[in-house]
């Protein structure tokens, strides 16, 4: 028997409604592109989205088109957003940090009808618009005023574009299994992919983000996602925090230390969320500066693993609490999230569970598999593949008819190696591919990277297997020192002494000014691999 309930599809644009209808008030801040700090509010939001909206089914946008974006963290992005899929069209965020011939493919792969461009990333589109046949024209984020000087065959002033429109405009109501946006992996083996997201699995991820043990997100906080719109739709804050109406910050393009902290403080911004290498940068700035932010609440940290170190500095020093997740573009990207169990009382038992990637949130199921396929215990020791299933969890990739990763049971396979415990924390071990091969046994670097991260005198490290002619790959790390005084190999390893097995104990440190980092600012391994492949170890030979 059917429950009698109406069959109404969550859209979107239902959340631009909602927010209008119930904190139209609150506000979003934007530092913007062009420079001045922008304010207004979720009634100004929904007026102009829908503004744009008509825009856009002016220029002939229809369902399913694909819209790129280039952009920062501002409000004209996120009513891109909200305007694009508002209306069945799909928005595809473009990371502006990726090389040009990855940019070609993607918006050709996505065969994107029209980009909107933000100010200082006009240069990116120009350079390769001849290899876009299936572009139809650029929109510049800006007004007429700040117009810059273009080769674009076919430009557009966005403020015109919006202000040219009416804000006469019902939300089309469609299938909620619709395809909303469309974000691609950030490709450090082959092409990227596209991961498809749905209207449905938006806002299923938006209700679980905002609940008070994912995200934590209310009207009462004041959010500032650091994490670009560009990176997984900045982990679904521009959904989440309009579902339930939180004041928004926008930082634009300006992310070092000082510019983020100056936002934060002014606008009295309680939670915000980056990957831990834009942390480092606040964190410096905040010890030079002798200052902190004392509304800053929580701060999410994901899409690397957060070193011990950084937990403390944040929760010991400067009184924010950290909440450690994990996730994938293909997971919208919400996977897991680090808290200790309120059962856990001790400082020490939490720190451990912290520094964990997290229970899975509710909606994510997950499973560790051997090379046969069968599930491990949950024992905090035994590791494998980590798979998942869920409704915010791509079902395949866009365009492409195979993926081995979309295994035929319905579990995806995420490329991580992990353990879990008997408490349900998972822990990766490592990624697949970065794990090394010692004498037949894995040594997992992320554990040994968090321990020398703590070391009084490195900033950042990274760990990778070498050749070794005896035990196939020894590890070496690879670490950018945080003052003048360059720690030794000897000094590292009496520091990891008891703390990793010691056959883990890596074989060499060299030093260096900076880690290679990717797009999505990740430490490319892959990169110092090729670097520091043919390094000889002391014991090599
Ligand atoms: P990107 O986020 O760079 O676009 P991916 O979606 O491929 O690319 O990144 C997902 C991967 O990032 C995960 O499979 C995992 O290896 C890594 N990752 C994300 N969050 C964490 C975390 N908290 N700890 C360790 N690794 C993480």
């Amino acid at each position: 028997m059917r429950g009698l309930i109406m069959d109404q599809p969550q859209l979107i644009s239902n959340l631009l409604i909602h927010a209008d209808f119930v904190s139209g008030d609150r506000e979003i801040v934007t530092r913007t592109v062009e420079g001045p700090i922008h304010r207004y509010t979720y009634h100004d939001a929904h007026r102009r989205a829908r503004q744009l909206a008509n825009a856009l089914q002016s220029l002939d946008v229809k369902l399913g088109d694909r819209i790129g974006t280039l952009a920062w963290n501002t409000y004209r992005h996120f009513e891109i957003y909200y305007a694009v899929s508002g209306i069945g069209a799909i928005t595809h965020t473009l990371n502006p940090r990726l090389h040009p011939s990855q940019m070609t493919y993607i918006i050709n792969h996505a065969e994107d009808a029209y980009i909107f461009v933000d100010l200082n990333l006009v240069g990116l589109i120009e350079a390769i618009e001849s290899e876009l046949p299936k572009l139809r024209g650029v929109v510049i984020m800006t007004d007429r005023a700040h117009m810059p000087e273009t080769s674009l065959t076919n430009a557009l002033c966005y403020e015109e574009l919006v202000n040219g429109h009416s804000d006469d405009l019902e939300w089309p109501v469609f299938d909620e299994n619709t395809a909303s946006s469309l974000c691609y992996t950030s490709g450090t083996t082959g092409n990227p992919k596209g991961a498809l997201y749905s209207h449905r699995s938006t806002m299923i991820h938006a209700y679980a983000s905002a609940l008070p043990d994912v995200l934590h997100m209310g009207e009462r906080e004041v959010i500032l996602p650091v994490v670009p719109m560009f990176h997984v739709n900045a982990w679904g804050i521009p959904y989440g925090a309009t579902m339930v109406g939180a004041k928004l910050v926008f930082p634009g393009a300006l992310l070092d230390g000082k510019s983020v902290h100056e936002l934060l403080l002014a606008e009295d911004v309680t939670m915000t969320a980056g990957v831990p290498t834009v942390w480092l940068n606040l964190l410096n700035h905040w010890r030079e500066a002798k200052t902190r932010v004392p509304s800053l609440k929580r701060v999410i940290i994901g899409g690397s693993a957060c070193p011990e170190s950084m937990i403390r500095a944040f929760q010991e020093e400067f009184g924010a609490e950290v909440r450690h997740a994990w996730g994938m573009t293909e997971m919208s990207p919400l996977g897991s999230v680090a808290i200790a169990k309120p059962r856990i009382t001790n400082d020490a038992e939490a720190m451990r569970k912290q520094i964990k990637q997290g229970r899975p949130v509710y909606g994510v199921e997950m499973r560790i598999v051997d090379d046969a396929g069968k599930s491990l215990p949950h024992d905090g020791k035994a590791f494998g593949e980590l798979q998942v299933r869920g409704p915010w969890i791509t079902s395949g990739y866009f365009k492409l008819d195979h993926s081995e990763a979309h295994g035929k049971d319905g579990w995806f396979a995420t490329g991580d190696v992990a353990t879990i415990d008997e408490d349900g924390y998972m822990e990766i071990t490592d990624r697949a591919k970065d794990v090394i091969k010692s004498g037949g046994e894995w040594i997992g670097t992320i554990e040994i990277e968090n321990h020398v991260m703590s070391h009084p005198d490195v900033l950042m490290a990274a760990v990778i297997g070498v050749p070794h002619p005896k035990w196939d790959e020894r590890p070496l790390i690879v670490v950018v020192p945080k003052t003048d005084k360059s720690p030794t190999h000897g000094e590292i390893t009496r520091f990891l002494d008891g703390k990793i097995a010691k056959w883990w104990m890596p074989d060499d440190t060299v030093l260096t000014d900076e880690l290679p980092i990717g797009a999505t600012g990740k430490v490319l391994k892959a990169k110092l691999r090729e670097q520091f492949g043919n390094h000889k170890l002391p014991n090599g030979n």
